[in-house]
Parts: C-alpha cells; structure tokens; sequence
C-alpha cells in the first residue's frame, strides 16, 4: 500500500550524501561498503569509521529491517510537521546491520514490536527536491 504523503523539509545534502539521496528518489536504497575491511557505513562519510579508509562504493541494499525501537508523538515534533502529527519515530536496523533513524507508515491497526520486519517506503518532500526513506510493516 502507498500512502500519498509528502515530507515538508528537504535534507541537506552533501557532496558525500548525495548517491544516497538519489538512489532514494529512484526508488533505491544504497548504502556505503568499506572497501578495505567490508563494514557497512552509514550515516554518509567520506571515511570508513572502522578502518579510516577513504575507499568507499556504494552498493544497492534490498532496505529490509527490523524494528530496534520506537517512539509515538501524538504532537507535532517541530512546527513543519504539524500536518503530519501523529507520527511514529523509529530507529531501525537494516539487515546489512547499520541503523537509521526514521518514521513509521501503515501503523494503524497494526501492534508494533521490537524485532518486526520492516519494508522501505518512498517519501517525495513537498518542495520534489529529495525523497525520505520511511519504513512500513512488512
Ligand atoms: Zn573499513
């Protein structure tokens, strides 16, 4: 199911950040290898956190995850999202084993646990600059 809803701020992006951002708006989620030691990284940067190589691709990940933790904001968490309240915050964890904070959709009616499968939604800004990665039931 795809909810037609748009996210009211655009990211920055960075020169780093910006292969995310776009594979995002294809419909993609990419992720940052290490090309030294094989760790996932995520956020972006521009080295690996665990081996400090700057050697880094980027390489498509399916962005199926689990549930680590969540949290419901009946109000509004800042004043451009007041059309959006109620919200579900979230930190998940992709399967490559990074975690992302996010927002939950296709909530309603459904009980959310730790551990529960995940699945990418596809979140365009209202300005079409960017495309937030949200995260729904599987
Ligand atoms: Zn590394």
């Amino acid at each position: 199911m795809t909810e037609t809803l748009l996210a009211p701020l655009a990211p920055k992006m960075t020169p780093t950040s910006t292969p995310f951002w776009a594979a995002l708006g294809e419909g993609r989620v990419v992720l940052q290898q290490c090309d030294g030691c094989e760790a996932w990284v995520f956020y972006p940067r521009p080295r690996c956190p665990h081996c400090l190589s700057p050697a880094l691709s980027w390489k498509p990940v399916s962005g199926r995850a689990t549930l680590t933790t969540w949290t419901h904001c009946p109000r509004p968490t800042a004043p451009p999202f007041t059309g959006l309240a109620p919200q579900t915050l979230a930190v998940v964890t992709l399967e490559e084993g990074v975690r992302m904070s996010t927002f939950l959709l296709e909530t309603a009616g459904r009980t959310l646990e730790l551990g529960m499968a995940l699945s990418p939604r596809f979140v365009p800004t209202e300005d079409g600059t960017a495309t937030l990665l949200a995260f729904a039931p599987a």
